[in-house]
């Protein structure tokens, strides 16, 4: 359901807070639909996908990142489907780095096309990569992928390393019954890589509507699992309260983050906005509403940049408190993560 915003709010806003004093400063963009992966938790095998016209230009892109950074956006990710599969995307990534207030470029890719274009994304000023993987046994990580490609995810790390990123991010889906044996090597290969490795608890956005709370293999029980393997872990106290992650650290030296959306939701911190690859604004991944930014952008209107102004102050305004997994009344989003951008 996409929202109608009609007024401009004047005075213009300098901030974007919502009903509940949470500041917003992070915008997500998917800039495609598209991937390279399957991922059960997120796409279906027979997906189908926007028409290349309704996904936004980089020139788009720009201008509402031009518009947010006006607003107190500081720092934008660039994620999917899969970020990598846009063309010529650090040309975008260097325009984003070049908007007046924006502060941080990121992004999270599964990995397969990293080691090809680590080094064009680090010259384009990219600040942050963040690489998603599961499983570090083949027949775990097609199980998870729906294909192949485990090789290139780790010859992609291998090449953002060389290109001089730095603390480079593994994030980790958990599901229990399938990702319980990747938790050590995983764990493994992070500390001896010096990668920061996060565990993500399995959110209600998979396409084929598959989720179920007894497949949610905790961030306590991935902790466990830890714990038999390298000794206690002491939970360490936050820098960033608009982090989702909470790190532990290992006895011996380094750490380990877990983000808990569904035992512990942190909806209280959230201080993200999201843009579709197809140019609708959310004010969550379990937004069930949408803001029209596209019909905007192409609207021809003289007055763009204050209606983008009014569509974000009005999708700010709309925030709940909360996503409420497993709440009674809960509703799963019509789209699923690949349509969003996790
Ligand atoms: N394709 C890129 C990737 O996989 O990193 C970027 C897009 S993907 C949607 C972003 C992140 O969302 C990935 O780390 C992925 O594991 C995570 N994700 C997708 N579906 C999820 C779900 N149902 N629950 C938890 N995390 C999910
Ligand atoms: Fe593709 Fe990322 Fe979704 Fe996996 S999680 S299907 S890699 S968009």
């Amino acid at each position: 359901m996409s929202e109608a915003v009609p007024i401009t709010p004047t005075p213009a806003p300098t901030c974007l807070v919502d009903r509940f004093g949470r500041v917003h400063t992070d915008l997500r963009l998917s800039v495609t639909d598209r991937c390279t992966l399957r991922c059960t938790y997120c796409m279906p095998l027979d997906a189908r996908f926007k028409p290349r016209e309704e996904l936004l230009s980089f020139d788009e892109f720009v201008r509402v990142v031009t518009v947010a950074a006006g607003l107190g956006i500081r720092s934008i990710r660039v994620t999917g489907g899969e970020p990598l599969l846009r063309p010529r995307l650090p040309d975008l990534i260097a325009r984003l780095v070049a908007v007046p207030g924006i502060e941080e470029v990121a992004l999270t890719t599964n990995g397969l096309l990293l080691a090809e274009q680590a080094e064009a994304l680090r010259g384009a000023g990219l600040h942050r990569v963040n690489v998603s993987l599961d499983a570090l046994d083949e027949e775990t990580f097609r199980r998870i992928a729906r294909a192949d490609g485990l090789d290139r995810v780790l010859a992609g790390l291998d090449a953002a390393s060389r290109a001089g990123f730095e603390r480079l991010r593994v994030n980790a889906v958990s599901i229990r019954g399938l990702t319980e044996s990747q938790v050590v090597p995983l764990a493994r290969l992070c500390r001896g890589a010096g990668f920061q490795l996060r565990f993500i608890e399995f959110m209600p956005l998979d396409a084929e509507s598959g989720w179920s709370s007894g497949q949610v293999l905790t961030g306590a029980e991935v902790r466990g699992i830890l714990e038999r393997e390298f000794g206690p872990l002491e939970p360490l106290a936050s820098s960033d309260p608009g982090q989702p992650a909470v790190d532990w650290r290992f006895a011996d030296g380094g750490s380990v983050g877990f983000i808990d959306p569904v035992s512990h939701p942190f909806c209280d911190r959230c201080d993200r906005l999201r843009l579709t690859a197809d140019g609708q604004f959310r004010n969550c991944l379990f937004s069930t509403t949408e803001w029209d930014v596209r019909g905007v952008l192409r609207s021809g209107d003289a007055d763009v940049d204050a209606r983008l102004v009014a569509l974000l102050v009005a999708c700010t305004a709309a925030k709940r408190a909360a996503h409420g997994i497993g709440e009674p009344g809960f509703e799963r989003p019509a789209r699923a993560m690949y349509q969003i951008g996790g």
